[in-house]
Protein backbone atom coordinates (compact mmCIF):
# COMPACT_ATOMS: atom_id res chain seq x y z
CA UNK A 1 0.00 0.00 0.00
CA UNK A 2 3.26 2.33 0.28
CA UNK A 3 1.84 4.44 -2.42
CA UNK A 4 -1.80 4.38 -2.37
CA UNK A 5 -3.45 6.73 -0.24
CA UNK A 6 -3.84 5.42 3.58
CA UNK A 7 -7.36 6.43 5.05
CA UNK A 8 -6.30 6.55 8.37
CA UNK A 9 -2.43 8.46 9.58
CA UNK A 10 -1.22 8.47 12.93
CA UNK A 11 0.33 11.46 13.46
CA UNK A 12 3.35 11.54 16.44
CA UNK A 13 5.91 13.62 17.90
CA UNK A 14 8.45 13.03 19.31
CA UNK A 15 11.34 14.41 21.42
CA UNK A 16 14.29 12.10 22.72
CA UNK A 17 11.76 9.33 23.39
CA UNK A 18 14.47 5.97 22.28
CA UNK A 19 13.07 4.69 25.20
CA UNK A 20 9.48 4.83 24.26
CA UNK A 21 10.28 3.72 20.19
CA UNK A 22 10.51 0.68 20.13
CA UNK A 23 7.09 -0.34 22.16
CA UNK A 24 5.39 2.22 20.81
CA UNK A 25 6.26 0.82 17.17
CA UNK A 26 5.52 -2.54 18.08
CA UNK A 27 1.90 -1.39 19.25
CA UNK A 28 1.44 0.15 16.26
CA UNK A 29 2.08 -2.40 13.91
CA UNK A 30 -0.38 -4.78 15.70
CA UNK A 31 -2.90 -2.08 15.54
CA UNK A 32 -2.34 -1.46 11.68
CA UNK A 33 -2.24 -5.35 11.02
CA UNK A 34 -5.17 -5.92 12.72
CA UNK A 35 -7.60 -3.51 11.52
CA UNK A 36 -9.15 -3.54 8.23
CA UNK A 37 -8.18 0.05 7.23
CA UNK A 38 -5.65 1.40 5.82
CA UNK A 39 -3.00 2.60 7.76
CA UNK A 40 0.31 4.48 7.77
CA UNK A 41 2.20 6.37 10.60
CA UNK A 42 4.09 9.93 10.21
CA UNK A 43 6.38 10.20 13.17
CA UNK A 44 8.51 13.89 13.72
CA UNK A 45 11.56 13.81 15.25
CA UNK A 46 11.15 17.42 17.50
CA UNK A 47 15.22 18.03 17.44
CA UNK A 48 16.38 14.94 19.68
CA UNK A 49 19.64 14.84 21.29
CA UNK A 50 19.13 10.98 21.50
CA UNK A 51 19.13 8.15 19.20
CA UNK A 52 15.61 8.68 17.74
CA UNK A 53 16.98 10.26 14.81
CA UNK A 54 18.81 6.80 13.76
CA UNK A 55 16.68 4.79 14.80
CA UNK A 56 13.62 6.23 13.09
CA UNK A 57 15.54 7.16 10.24
CA UNK A 58 16.56 3.28 9.83
CA UNK A 59 12.79 1.84 10.34
CA UNK A 60 11.43 4.45 7.75
CA UNK A 61 13.81 3.00 5.57
CA UNK A 62 12.54 -0.50 5.89
CA UNK A 63 9.08 -0.40 6.74
CA UNK A 64 7.51 2.25 4.18
CA UNK A 65 4.14 2.30 6.69
CA UNK A 66 6.19 4.74 8.97
CA UNK A 67 7.18 8.32 7.32
CA UNK A 68 9.88 9.54 9.49
CA UNK A 69 10.25 14.07 9.27
CA UNK A 70 13.14 15.38 10.88
CA UNK A 71 12.90 18.89 12.13
CA UNK A 72 16.22 21.17 12.12
CA UNK A 73 15.75 21.46 15.62
CA UNK A 74 13.47 21.53 18.85
CA UNK A 75 10.43 23.30 17.39
CA UNK A 76 7.83 22.09 20.41
CA UNK A 77 5.20 19.94 20.38
CA UNK A 78 2.91 22.00 18.82
CA UNK A 79 4.65 22.88 15.82
CA UNK A 80 6.19 19.39 15.29
CA UNK A 81 2.65 18.51 15.25
CA UNK A 82 1.91 20.66 12.96
CA UNK A 83 4.78 19.95 10.70
CA UNK A 84 3.05 16.11 11.38
CA UNK A 85 -0.48 17.34 10.30
CA UNK A 86 1.20 19.02 6.95
CA UNK A 87 2.06 15.90 5.74
CA UNK A 88 -0.27 13.39 7.23
CA UNK A 89 -2.43 12.60 3.84
CA UNK A 90 -5.13 9.97 5.52
CA UNK A 91 -7.68 10.75 2.92
CA UNK A 92 -10.27 10.56 5.98
CA UNK A 93 -8.73 11.57 8.94
CA UNK A 94 -5.75 11.69 11.20
CA UNK A 95 -5.35 10.22 14.63
CA UNK A 96 -2.54 12.27 16.87
CA UNK A 97 -1.08 10.86 19.58
CA UNK A 98 2.05 11.37 21.96
CA UNK A 99 4.43 9.28 21.82
CA UNK A 100 5.35 8.09 25.62
CA UNK A 101 2.23 5.81 25.32
CA UNK A 102 0.04 7.83 27.35
CA UNK A 103 -2.56 7.89 24.45
CA UNK A 104 -2.88 4.23 23.49
CA UNK A 105 -2.94 3.42 19.99
CA UNK A 106 -5.22 0.81 20.58
CA UNK A 107 -8.06 3.16 21.06
CA UNK A 108 -7.92 4.32 17.02
CA UNK A 109 -11.29 1.80 16.60
CA UNK A 110 -12.94 3.12 19.06
CA UNK A 111 -12.15 6.91 17.89
CA UNK A 112 -13.01 5.99 14.02
CA UNK A 113 -16.48 4.76 15.14
CA UNK A 114 -17.43 7.69 16.48
CA UNK A 115 -15.86 9.76 13.40
CA UNK A 116 -17.97 7.09 11.13
CA UNK A 117 -20.99 8.55 13.22
CA UNK A 118 -20.46 12.11 11.58
CA UNK A 119 -17.98 13.72 13.60
CA UNK A 120 -15.41 15.90 12.54
CA UNK A 121 -13.26 15.70 16.21
CA UNK A 122 -13.11 12.88 18.50
CA UNK A 123 -11.08 14.84 21.47
CA UNK A 124 -9.89 12.51 23.99
CA UNK A 125 -11.47 13.78 27.63
CA UNK A 126 -9.14 12.67 30.47
CA UNK A 127 -10.58 10.75 33.51
CA UNK A 128 -7.99 10.20 35.55
CA UNK A 129 -4.40 11.42 35.37
CA UNK A 130 -1.84 9.48 36.28
CA UNK A 131 0.66 12.42 37.15
CA UNK A 132 1.84 14.38 40.11
CA UNK A 133 -0.51 15.98 41.95
CA UNK A 134 0.84 19.71 41.29
CA UNK A 135 0.65 18.94 37.78
CA UNK A 136 -2.97 17.77 38.33
CA UNK A 137 -3.84 20.58 39.60
CA UNK A 138 -2.29 23.28 37.42
CA UNK A 139 -4.21 21.34 34.64
CA UNK A 140 -7.26 21.25 36.28
CA UNK A 141 -6.90 24.97 37.32
CA UNK A 142 -5.84 26.33 34.25
CA UNK A 143 -8.35 24.42 31.67
CA UNK A 144 -11.65 25.97 34.00
CA UNK A 145 -10.16 29.08 34.05
CA UNK A 146 -9.63 28.90 30.01
CA UNK A 147 -13.57 27.91 29.87
CA UNK A 148 -14.91 30.61 31.94
CA UNK A 149 -12.24 33.68 29.28
CA UNK A 150 -11.52 31.72 26.11
CA UNK A 151 -14.15 33.12 22.82
CA UNK A 152 -14.46 29.42 21.87
CA UNK A 153 -15.69 26.79 23.87
CA UNK A 154 -12.56 24.59 24.37
CA UNK A 155 -13.44 21.37 25.86
CA UNK A 156 -12.42 20.95 29.66
CA UNK A 157 -9.08 18.36 30.03
CA UNK A 158 -8.49 17.77 26.34
CA UNK A 159 -5.72 17.57 25.12
CA UNK A 160 -4.23 17.30 21.24
CA UNK A 161 -5.37 13.20 21.74
CA UNK A 162 -8.07 13.72 19.23
CA UNK A 163 -9.07 11.88 15.79
CA UNK A 164 -9.53 14.95 13.17
CA UNK A 165 -11.21 14.30 9.78
CA UNK A 166 -9.90 15.44 6.43
CA UNK A 167 -11.46 18.74 6.38
CA UNK A 168 -10.66 19.72 9.78
CA UNK A 169 -6.88 18.99 9.35
CA UNK A 170 -6.86 21.24 5.96
CA UNK A 171 -8.27 23.93 7.99
CA UNK A 172 -5.56 23.48 10.47
CA UNK A 173 -3.04 23.42 7.78
CA UNK A 174 -4.15 26.66 6.40
CA UNK A 175 -3.93 28.48 9.60
CA UNK A 176 -0.91 30.68 9.73
CA UNK A 177 -0.72 31.15 13.69
CA UNK A 178 3.02 30.53 14.87
CA UNK A 179 1.93 30.82 18.71
CA UNK A 180 -0.26 27.77 18.29
CA UNK A 181 -2.50 26.40 20.77
CA UNK A 182 -4.04 23.32 18.55
CA UNK A 183 -6.33 21.98 20.78
CA UNK A 184 -8.10 25.42 20.86
CA UNK A 185 -8.09 26.28 16.96
CA UNK A 186 -9.39 22.84 16.46
CA UNK A 187 -12.36 23.74 18.94
CA UNK A 188 -12.34 27.27 16.69
CA UNK A 189 -12.85 25.59 13.24
CA UNK A 190 -16.24 24.01 14.88
CA UNK A 191 -18.03 21.05 12.82
CA UNK A 192 -19.35 18.65 14.59
CA UNK A 193 -17.20 17.31 17.85
CA UNK A 194 -17.45 14.78 20.48
CA UNK A 195 -15.02 14.13 23.83
CA UNK A 196 -14.52 10.50 24.79
CA UNK A 197 -13.50 9.72 28.23
CA UNK A 198 -10.22 7.61 28.46
CA UNK A 199 -7.71 7.07 31.40
CA UNK A 200 -4.79 8.71 30.92
CA UNK A 201 -2.09 6.29 31.27
CA UNK A 202 1.57 6.68 32.81
CA UNK A 203 4.32 7.73 30.72
CA UNK A 204 5.63 4.38 29.22
CA UNK A 205 9.36 5.07 29.96
CA UNK A 206 11.78 8.81 30.50
CA UNK A 207 10.34 12.01 31.81
CA UNK A 208 8.42 14.57 31.04
CA UNK A 209 9.57 15.94 27.80
CA UNK A 210 7.45 19.44 28.41
CA UNK A 211 9.70 21.26 30.87
CA UNK A 212 7.90 24.11 32.80
CA UNK A 213 8.78 26.66 31.05
CA UNK A 214 6.94 25.26 27.83
CA UNK A 215 3.92 24.57 29.86
CA UNK A 216 3.75 27.96 30.55
CA UNK A 217 4.36 29.33 27.24
CA UNK A 218 1.57 26.65 26.00
CA UNK A 219 -1.01 27.86 28.71
CA UNK A 220 -0.37 31.35 27.60
CA UNK A 221 -1.04 30.53 24.19
CA UNK A 222 -4.21 29.12 25.36
CA UNK A 223 -4.79 32.05 27.07
CA UNK A 224 -3.95 35.22 24.94
CA UNK A 225 -4.80 33.74 21.60
CA UNK A 226 -8.11 32.72 22.63
CA UNK A 227 -9.22 35.46 24.89
CA UNK A 228 -9.48 39.11 25.19
CA UNK A 229 -10.48 38.70 28.94
CA UNK A 230 -6.63 39.83 30.45
CA UNK A 231 -7.14 43.53 28.49
CA UNK A 232 -11.01 44.08 29.78
CA UNK A 233 -9.81 42.75 33.03
CA UNK A 234 -7.02 46.01 32.95
CA UNK A 235 -9.86 48.21 31.56
CA UNK A 236 -12.17 47.15 34.46
CA UNK A 237 -9.61 47.42 36.79
CA UNK A 238 -8.44 51.08 35.24
CA UNK A 239 -12.17 51.99 35.79
CA UNK A 240 -11.64 50.79 39.06
CA UNK A 241 -8.76 52.67 40.43
CA UNK A 242 -10.56 55.88 38.81
CA UNK A 243 -14.11 55.41 40.92
CA UNK A 244 -12.32 54.50 43.83
CA UNK A 245 -9.86 57.97 43.88
CA UNK A 246 -12.75 60.37 43.38
CA UNK A 247 -14.73 58.53 46.32
CA UNK A 248 -11.77 59.20 48.28
CA UNK A 249 -11.17 63.33 46.83
CA UNK A 250 -15.11 63.70 47.72
CA UNK A 251 -14.63 62.29 50.91
CA UNK A 252 -11.84 64.39 51.84
CA UNK A 253 -13.54 68.11 50.43
CA UNK A 254 -16.27 67.13 52.52
CA UNK A 255 -14.05 66.41 55.70
CA UNK A 256 -12.22 69.58 55.18
CA UNK A 257 -15.50 71.93 54.83
CA UNK A 258 -17.35 69.92 57.37
CA UNK A 259 -15.25 68.56 60.38
CA UNK A 260 -12.34 71.07 59.47
CA UNK A 261 -9.54 68.11 59.91
CA UNK A 262 -7.54 66.21 56.95
CA UNK A 263 -6.00 63.16 58.12
CA UNK A 264 -3.21 62.31 55.65
CA UNK A 265 -1.31 59.06 56.14
CA UNK A 266 1.87 58.58 54.40
CA UNK A 267 1.85 54.98 54.76
CA UNK A 268 -1.33 54.80 52.90
CA UNK A 269 -0.09 56.79 50.32
CA UNK A 270 2.94 54.72 49.88
CA UNK A 271 0.54 51.73 49.19
CA UNK A 272 -1.57 53.36 46.91
CA UNK A 273 1.74 54.36 44.83
CA UNK A 274 2.99 50.82 45.10
CA UNK A 275 -0.42 49.11 44.51
CA UNK A 276 -0.78 51.55 41.37
CA UNK A 277 2.93 51.05 40.00
CA UNK A 278 2.41 46.65 40.05
CA UNK A 279 -0.41 47.55 38.52
CA UNK A 280 0.11 49.39 35.50
CA UNK A 281 3.52 47.53 35.02
CA UNK A 282 1.17 44.29 34.85
CA UNK A 283 -0.94 45.97 32.79
CA UNK A 284 1.98 46.50 30.64
CA UNK A 285 2.80 43.07 30.44
CA UNK A 286 -0.27 41.94 29.28
CA UNK A 287 -0.09 44.45 26.46
CA UNK A 288 3.11 43.41 25.72
CA UNK A 289 1.90 39.50 25.24
CA UNK A 290 -0.62 40.49 22.78
CA UNK A 291 2.03 42.96 20.81
CA UNK A 292 4.07 39.89 21.19
CA UNK A 293 2.16 37.52 19.21
CA UNK A 294 1.49 40.61 16.65
CA UNK A 295 5.26 40.77 16.64
CA UNK A 296 6.21 37.66 16.24
CA UNK A 297 3.58 36.62 13.48
CA UNK A 298 3.92 39.86 10.95
CA UNK A 299 7.49 38.27 10.98
CA UNK A 300 5.81 35.46 8.64
CA UNK A 301 8.61 33.05 9.21
CA UNK A 302 7.64 29.69 8.37
CA UNK A 303 6.37 27.74 11.67
CA UNK A 304 9.11 24.69 11.69
CA UNK A 305 11.50 23.70 9.37
CA UNK A 306 12.30 20.35 8.18
CA UNK A 307 15.62 19.32 7.81
CA UNK A 308 15.36 15.66 6.05
CA UNK A 309 11.94 13.45 5.95
CA UNK A 310 11.38 9.90 4.36
CA UNK A 311 8.05 9.09 3.32
CA UNK A 312 7.09 6.07 1.66
CA UNK A 313 10.73 4.64 2.35
CA UNK A 314 12.53 7.46 0.44
CA UNK A 315 14.29 10.31 1.41
CA UNK A 316 13.13 13.42 0.47
N1 LIG B 1 7.34 16.64 22.51
C1 LIG B 1 7.85 17.23 21.36
N2 LIG B 1 8.58 18.38 21.49
C2 LIG B 1 8.83 18.96 22.70
C3 LIG B 1 8.26 18.38 23.85
C4 LIG B 1 7.51 17.22 23.72
O1 LIG B 1 7.65 16.73 20.26
O2 LIG B 1 9.52 19.98 22.73
C5 LIG B 1 6.55 15.38 22.38
C6 LIG B 1 6.95 14.29 23.33
O3 LIG B 1 8.00 13.50 22.84
C7 LIG B 1 5.65 13.52 23.47
C8 LIG B 1 4.59 14.60 23.34
O4 LIG B 1 5.23 15.70 22.69
O5 LIG B 1 5.49 12.59 22.44
C9 LIG B 1 4.03 15.03 24.68
O6 LIG B 1 5.10 15.41 25.52
P1 LIG B 1 5.24 14.89 27.01
O7 LIG B 1 4.77 13.47 27.12
O8 LIG B 1 6.64 15.14 27.47
O9 LIG B 1 4.25 15.87 27.75
P2 LIG B 1 3.34 15.54 29.04
O10 LIG B 1 2.61 14.27 28.73
O11 LIG B 1 4.30 15.38 30.16
O12 LIG B 1 2.47 16.73 29.16
MG1 LIG C 1 3.37 12.55 28.10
Amino acid sequence: MSNSLPQVSFVIPLYNEESNLGALVDRLIQVIESSDLAIDVVLIDDGSQDRSREILQALALQDSRFHVILLSKNHGHQLALTAGLSVARGTEGVFVLDGDLQDPPELLATFYAKFKEGYDVVYAVREKRKEVFYKRWAYFIFYRILKKIANVDIPLDSGDFSFISRRVVHVLNQMPEESRFIRGMRTWIGFKQIGISYDRQERASGDSKYSFGKLVQLALNGIFNFSEFPIKFVTMLGGFAIFSSMIYFISVVIKKFFVDEVIEGFTALLFVIILFGGIQLAAIGILGEYILRIFFQSKNRPNFIIEKQILNGEIK
